[in-house]
């Protein structure tokens, strides 16, 4: 037997590894609920799909060696990977949150605190000794994500976590990687115990399927997690498990062009003299400490043009930027969180968190960067900005 080789993401990425008995040159889609047994005393690997699907088994398999974890689970939506995490917990835990996390999070955590008497507190996570300094052997679990959006806060994930388990080894701490995806980060490497994401956004790459994935290597975990997910019945769709194995292969290739164009996207609007925010640019107030945990500035940033007014206008002045929410597609996208996916937040809460009303969040996807820039450059001329 040879020695499995070890390659780099890009090409793992690429290599989908599974058995078909006709040696089909992509997996085979198993689009059924249940399976038949050879008799009651020989049960097969699969039963039901909520327990277990050869579909499903195969992304699992193939995000585990992209993700560069011992299990991987595929749920429903990112929301529904951060539910399961979130069942970890008992009435009376104490939990430790960012406080600019992405609103779904934000908003499930609420819900827990009030029915669950779960115990959540919030700290700005860019104070890292701050955040340490709360950490006790009380607190069960720490929920981190960086960098934020759209307000691209970095978060020291290596110092945090290791304070963490030196001052509780039971503490579980919990990554959101969905902005960076494991081709620019790999979170469990830095030290976390729970690297999830929503697999809507990069790994999939084309908005056509919701999905949700979490990783870990500790099989005690990984055991309470499958657990929760076949109670729950939470597991990824076959035909969804199949898309999502299908989108991944260009994982790579997508998060390398969609970060090329966000650089020079960046540098060109800061050139206009706009205030950008972006881990990409030396300006950005943690650009060491993002370059120390990641391995590139990834294609989401955000900017500011003084008025609500005329951050409007150039929100519906672009033509090839569509105006939506989400982001990791291979699309360009543009949007103005206090009017869109942040509008749910209160406007006090907002002011509180120094998100301004006039901040525009662009996700830059494949297309050719001049007819980006074109289009941009247009639309904050018509606008007044530049
Ligand atoms: C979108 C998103 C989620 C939620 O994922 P869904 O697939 O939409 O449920 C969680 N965290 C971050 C950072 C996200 O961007």
């Amino acid at each position: 037997m040879s020695i499995p080789k070890k390659y780099s993401l890009e090409t793992d990425v690429v290599f989908v590894g599974h058995d078909d008995q006709f040696n089909s040159s992509v997996p085979p889609l198993y689009q059924t609920a249940t399976f038949k047994q050879e008799s009651l005393s020989n049960m097969g690997e699969y039963d039901y799909t909520r327990s277990g699907n050869p579909t499903r088994t195969t992304v699992q398999q193939h995000l585990a060696k992209v993700m560069r974890a011992k299990s991987v689970f595929a749920v429903t939506s990112g929301m529904s990977a951060m539910d399961t995490i979130s069942r970890l917990l008992s009435p009376g835990d104490e939990v430790i949150a960012g406080d600019d996390l992405y609103g779904g999070t934000h908003r499930l955590l609420v819900y827990l605190q009030k029915m669950s008497q779960i115990k959540v507190s919030h700290y700005d996570t860019t104070d890292t000794d701050l955040v340490k300094s709360k950490i006790s052997s009380k607190t069960k679990m720490i929920f981190l994500e960086s960098p934020t959006n759209p307000l691209i806060k970095c978060v020291d994930v290596r110092e945090i976590t290791r304070h963490a388990h030196e001052v509780n080894p039971e503490c579980i701490v919990v990554f959101d990687n969905t902005m960076m995806s494991p081709i620019l980060m790999n979170p469990l490497e830095l030290g976390v115990d729970i690297h999830y994401e929503s697999a809507t956004k990069y790994l999939n790459g084309h908005h056509d399927i919701m999905a949700g994935v979490i990783a870990v290597n500790n099989q005690d975990l990984a055991a309470k997690i499958y657990f929760i997910i076949n109670s729950t019945g939470c597991g990824l769709s076959p035909f969804d498990s199949w898309l999502l194995v299908r989108g991944l292969k260009t994982l790579a290739l997508r998060v390398e062009r969609q970060q090329e164009n966000a650089i020079k996207i960046a540098h060109w609007l800061e050139s206009k003299g706009l205030k950008v925010r972006y881990p990409g640019l030396k300006s950005h107030p943690q650009y060491e400490l993002h370059k120390s945990i990641a391995r590139g500035p990834g294609a989401v940033l955000s900017f500011e043009t003084g008025s609500v007014e005329t951050s409007e206008k150039i929100v519906d002045g672009c033509d090839l930027f569509g105006v939506t929410v989400s982001f990791g597609c291979v699309n360009s996208l543009i949007s103005l969180p206090c009017k869109m996916s942040h509008a749910s937040i209160d406007e006090k809460t907002r002011s509180e968190r120094a998100l301004p009303e006039d901040l525009i969040r662009l996700c830059i996807g494949i297309e050719n960067c001049d007819d980006l820039i074109g289009d941009l450059e247009h639309s904050l001329r018509v606008a007044g900005a530049i």
